[in-house]
């Protein structure tokens, strides 16, 4: 189905400056030099790109050379990094695939990737056809060697290449794929597809911190629901989270029970698992936050502690968010950090929607670390369960009072009054505040988990 895009005229109006700055600079010291990637694909398309990228022909070296405020960074793929403020463009130069990388045909999994080659050679070594546009600022064409723009006006998601071998070489590029596809709203080409759930098992030949970090983009993606439903259907989501689907049902039936869920009169977890991702999506959408990792732990386990949050033992809860959370996090390696976050806002969650005659106590929350988290996941819990809008309002409130800094007031003048001292429904935790080093909450989400930003090239590998 083609679809209307601003196309071609659509890319230079709405390029950031900057970056055509990087660009113009290197074409005028005689460099080869692009937009590339995903802003290309997201303007041609009427979207806003996260980021500009830059592909030159110039080494580290030279963009170094020419740049002074830029920075080399990387080991094994050295790449620069001009800055300009707080905003940073990603400079490259022009990538080959490895010489060895398929030479192997039992293994073609990329353990390396540092050599220098032509443009082509660089739109070549790319995942998708979408992905490896590159936009040549001074004539204002799209050069195009793998035919992107008729996939892109097809909507649809196709490897360069050989598809099982492309997965095969990084099977990062599976949950790519579907990432893609989820949120452009673009079909995957027939063949990819079927690579796809040929090569799906290997997936765990990839590190942890790959997939975890893919999963988190996955989940604040905004279409965070389209995106599972294709992880499972394709059994991605059972490679890359056994521990996790298992606990909808047992090793082999939880990926059953989740699809099930997905039906229209289904309920239990496994329906509260998309109503969930479905109020995540629309958080997302409509209020274009960067979702902390934590806030999204706590989503994937929300679904299943339903019947915890309303017991009256606090320990109860904590006991099961220890023994579900435990065992995942350690398999899928998350951060302790992100854990914790998890753990203190479930656990605020219950606090929050208690009865009346603990709210007032309830309301130390707001002085935490952690309450705009928590704030984040109460909206999207009360939209995934149809229940609790008055106590959103009422928190919403409560956190613009004290918005000159959550800790700005003192405690409520009752001592730890709400930290546990009647051992039933205190604090998840003992006050520790400034533990982390005095850091301050900038009103963003991502301060006190890692930041979606965190995981840098070393975790992304193949950039
Ligand atoms: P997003 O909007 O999500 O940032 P993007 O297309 O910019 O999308 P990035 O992950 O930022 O994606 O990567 C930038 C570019 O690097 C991609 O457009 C693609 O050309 C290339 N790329 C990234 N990961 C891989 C990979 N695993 N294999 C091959 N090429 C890749
Ligand atoms: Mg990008």
């Amino acid at each position: 189905m083609a679809q209307q895009n601003p196309g071609i005229p659509g890319i230079l109006p709405n390029i950031d400056p900057d970056a055509l700055k990087v660009v113009r600079k290197l074409l005028h010291a005689g460099h080869e030099a692009y937009l590339v990637g995903g802003c290309v694909r997201d303007l041609y398309l009427g979207l806003m790109p996260k980021d500009f990228d830059i592909a030159t022909s110039a080494t580290p070296e030279a963009i170094r050379k020419l740049f002074r405020n830029s920075r080399i960074i990387g080991r094994r793929f050295k790449l620069a990094h001009v800055f300009f403020g707080q905003k940073v463009m990603e400079t490259a130069t022009f990538r080959t695939k490895p010489r060895d990388a398929g030479d192997d045909p039992n293994n073609p999994l990329i353990t390396h990737d540092n050599e220098w080659g032509s443009v082509e050679d660089d739109a070549r070594r790319r995942d998708f056809t979408i992905n490896a546009l590159f936009f040549d600022v001074e004539n204002q064409e799209v050069v195009d060697f793998v035919d992107g723009l008729y996939d892109l006006d097809q909507a649809t998601v196709r490897t360069i290449g050989e598809p099982a071998l492309r997965f095969r070489e990084d099977p990062v590029r599976m949950l790519r794929a579907i990432k893609f596809a989820s949120r452009l709203d673009f079909k995957i080409e027939p063949a990819t597809w079927a690579a796809l759930l040929e090569v799906a098992p290997d997936i765990v030949k990839c590190s942890r911190a790959r997939l975890i970090e893919e999963i988190y983009k996955l989940l604040r993606s905004g279409s965070a629901r389209p995106c599972f439903e294709r992880l499972l259907e394709s059994r991605l989501l059972q490679h890359v989270m056994p521990s996790y689907t298992s606990l909808y049902g047992g090793e082999d039936n939880g990926a059953v029970a989740l699809a099930a869920g997905l039906s229209e009169g289904a309920s239990g977890p496994a329906h509260l698992f998309w109503r969930f991702l479905d109020a995540l999506d629309d958080f997302v959408k409509t209020t274009k936050q960067e979702v902390a990792n934590g806030v999204l732990q706590a989503i994937l386990f929300a679904p299943l502690l339903q019947r915890e949050m309303g017991e009256d033992a606090r320990q109860g809860l904590d006991r099961t968010i220890e023994r579900m959370m435990t065992p995942v996090g350690a398999a899928l390696g998350i951060a302790r950090r992100d854990r914790e976050l998890a753990r203190q806002i479930l656990m605020a969650r219950r606090r929050m929607s208690a009865s009346t005659g603990r709210r007032r106590r309830g309301s130390s929350v707001t002085q935490r670390d952690y309450f705009h988290d928590a704030l984040v996941f109460l909206g999207v819990s009360v939209a995934a369960l149809g229940d609790g809008g008055s106590e959103l309002a009422r928190w919403k409130s409560l956190a613009a009072a004290s918005s000159g800094g959550p800790h700005g007031r003192g405690n409520d003048g009752r001592g730890n009054g709400g930290d546990g001292s009647d051992g039933s429904d205190g604090s998840d935790e003992p006050r520790r505040r400034r533990r982390r080093g005095g850091r301050k909450r900038g009103g963003k989400s991502a301060s006190s988990s890692s930041s979606p930003k965190d995981s840098g090239a070393a975790a992304t590998g193949d950039r």
